[in-house]
């Protein structure tokens, strides 16, 4: 990861370029995609002002457009689990050692990367505190305090928070010390209820990233060696990026009754018997906003799909004509009217093209330019930022024609993704075809795996592909291991990640 006196250096000399009204937007530039995706996406991400570095390393910080994103994404979730009943709530940041420990897999599994709070109040601690890694282990303590009959089921809690995680090597939304999430954790009288739920949370993830951010998702199963420390089943919704790199988008974890045995959630059953609960937990996290970032933008800067673009049209008069300005006034009351989110920009001193390349540098879905010349014509340009295409539309009517164009947008550009994610997928059925795959353009591959866990490992080894998932929709074909030759069941999706 570059410095962060680096990145504030530009960013200063951008800013005070800006201000002198110089348009020296476009030589600033972006790293083209093509050329180096890592450069690019940092650049996109800093210069858009999705997000910046902070003083803390591997610790990012969310600027208003990064976290309006992420706002429109926490309205579509709690919209879905409200529907599914369940509730938010909010656990301490926290979380006593001895907690922590009980799950001896979960433990185990999160213990390399913990942040460790070992003085408080300028004395050291009696016990040390865990800043939450995820919240299981503290939630979990509370649900065996609450539940004790089958009539305290199902206990359906979320909570949207921060959770902390050393990582060593960090990338922005992808990989994080510090991340914003939510973390859902339920508990059921029966297995089939909370394996229900476990797919619920699912078709939710997938819909949030095909309907609002336009990316097709891939919904599966993980493998032993992937899924959660402590889940029996982790569930996953896979996404593909253009560099031909999978990413996981959001996972949802069938916990079976691990964590009720070890925390003692236990309750008494409709035959008055003693019980475990069943439990799922299911995460999304700001990772999605890198999805985005990768899945939509260009060498110009971000793509936002207009469901998830804080300006959905950004509409420019050209000069300082005053008439001009309130007819761009009058045009955005219009639109606001029918639910547009419209922003005028009414800068002084910098140049039209300046304006257009910031617009699209932080990926404004519509740009409409009034000068006196549409005023007069009644028809005005607009450029779509997602296809370049520009359209002559009468503005007259535009509080008619821009909804329905935004949301032509919305499907466009998850056709675009969707034939992208087509291209990128293979069937093989030899490992050197695998291998020839994954070295020439990676993408998802389907191929037939005996599921033993060392054959997954050597494949990883050999090709830094990993399984992805067992797609929830595949068919049973027999046949033999694309890397041992051993019996295999199913075709399973390997890729190499971010
Ligand atoms: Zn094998």
């Amino acid at each position: 990861m570059k410095q962060p006196t680096h990145q504030t250096k530009t960013k200063s000399e951008a800013q005070s370029k800006a201000q002198s009204g110089t348009a020296t937007f476009q030589k600033r530039g972006v790293t083209p995609k093509s050329q180096n995706i890592s450069e690019w996406y940092t650049d996109v991400i800093v210069q858009s002002e999705m997000a910046d570095y902070s003083p803390v390393r591997g610790s990012i910080v969310y600027r208003p457009l990064g976290y309006a994103v992420w706002e429109y994404i926490q309205a579509a979730l709690n919209e879905r689990f409200k529907k599914m009943e369940i509730e938010n709530t909010y656990f301490p940041l926290l979380i006593p050692e001895s907690l922590l420990t009980k799950e001896k897999e979960h433990v185990e599994g999160f213990a390399p990367e913990l942040a460790v709070v070992t003085i408080g109040g300028g004395e050291q601690l009696a016990e040390k505190l865990i800043v939450r890694p995820t919240s299981e282990t503290i939630m979990y303590a509370m649900y065996a305090k609450w539940i004790h009959s089958h009539r305290d089921l199902p206990l359906k809690l979320n909570q949207w928070n921060n959770v902390v995680r050393w990582e060593k090597r960090t990338y922005f939304f992808l990989r994080g010390m510090e991340f914003l999430w939510q973390e859902a954790h339920t508990a059921h009288a029966y297995h089939d209820e909370s394996w229900r739920q476990v797919l619920d949370a699912l078709d939710a993830y997938a819909e949030v990233y095909e309907e609002y951010l336009a990316i097709p998702a891939l919904k599966g199963t993980k493998s032993t060696a992937e899924k959660f420390a402590g889940a029996d089943v982790t569930t996953t919704v896979e996404l593909m990026m253009p560099d031909g790199k999978a990413l996981q988008g959001a996972t949802s974890h069938d916990l079976g009754q691990n964590f009720s045995k070890s925390f003692n959630i236990a309750f008494q059953n409709v035959k008055g018997e003693q019980d475990f609960a069943w439990q799922t937990s299911f995460g999304y996290s700001t990772r999605s906003l890198g999805a985005l970032v990768l899945a939509h933008g260009d060498d110009q800067g971000l793509v936002l799909p207009p469901k998830v673009a804080p300006i959905q049209v950004v509409i420019i008069p050209i000069g300082d004509d005053d008439q001009l300005i309130e007819q761009a006034q009058m045009q955005r009351a219009a639109l606001e009217r029918v639910g547009v989110r419209v922003k005028v920009d009414t800068r002084e001193g910098m140049s039209l093209g300046y304006k257009r390349n910031a617009w699209e540098l932080k990926g404004v879905p519509v740009r409409l330019e009034l000068g006196r010349k549409e005023v007069e014509t009644g028809f005005a340009t607009i450029a779509i930022r997602h296809s370049g295409e520009k359209r002559s539309l009468d503005i007259a009517t535009l509080d008619a024609t821009l909804p329905k164009l935004l949301d032509e947008i919305q499907g466009a550009m998850f056709e675009k993704a969707e034939e992208m994610r087509q291209a990128m997928t293979s069937t093989v059925d030899s490992y050197d075809e695998f291998k020839k795959v994954m070295e020439e353009k990676r993408g998802f591959i389907h191929a037939l795996w005996c599921e033993d866990p060392a054959c997954e490992t050597k494949i990883k080894e050999e090709t830094k592909a990993s399984t992805r998932c067992l797609p929830l929709d595949a068919k049973e074909e027999i046949g033999k291991c694309v890397y041992c030759g051993k019996p295999a069941k199913h075709r399973w999706v390997f890729a190499q990640a971010y």
